[in-house]
């Protein structure tokens, strides 16, 4: 395993920006304003140009195109970055993730109570 602090590698910058991103859609808001959507709309749109992987940000620009981003509440977001997600997982061959349980994961913590 590389050092801590080193460059990150494609691995670890996927790791960190799935952290970010669905802690994001975690606290969102349930009844957004026109301009937090149109902020949340506009932040996907620029990562998907800016996203330091090329190949990997070509992808997800195509992706948007034909699922735009839903921003009209914490839950579609939620459930639109989940699919998004599950989607890159696809095409590396990982397991899906079972998209009721995106809350549980990223915002509530499991039910059983181990992330108390
Ligand atoms: P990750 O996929 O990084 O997931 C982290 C954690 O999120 C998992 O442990 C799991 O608990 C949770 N999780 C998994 N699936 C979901 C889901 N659907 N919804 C909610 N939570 C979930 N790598 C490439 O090689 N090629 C690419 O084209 C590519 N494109 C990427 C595009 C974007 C926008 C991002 C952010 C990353 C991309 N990556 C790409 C990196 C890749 O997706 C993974 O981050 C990396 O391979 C590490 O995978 P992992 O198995 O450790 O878990």
């Amino acid at each position: 395993a590389p050092r801590e602090d080193c460059p990150l590698d494609k691995v670890r910058l996927g790791i960190s920006t799935w952290g970010l991103l669905h802690t994001m859609a975690a606290f969102y808001s349930d009844n957004p304003t026109d301009n937090e959507k149109r902020d949340m709309r506009t932040f996907f749109e620029v990562l998907s140009r800016l996203y330091p992987c090329e190949y990997c940000a070509k992808d997800f620009r195509t992706d948007m195109e034909v699922n735009p981003v839903n921003v009209n509440s914490q839950k579609d977001l939620a459930l639109w970055l989940c699919k998004f997600h599950n989607r890159v997982n696809d095409k590396l061959g990982k397991p899906l993730f079972d998209c009721s349980k995106v809350n549980e994961r990223w915002r509530d913590g499991w039910l059983d109570g181990s992330c108390d």
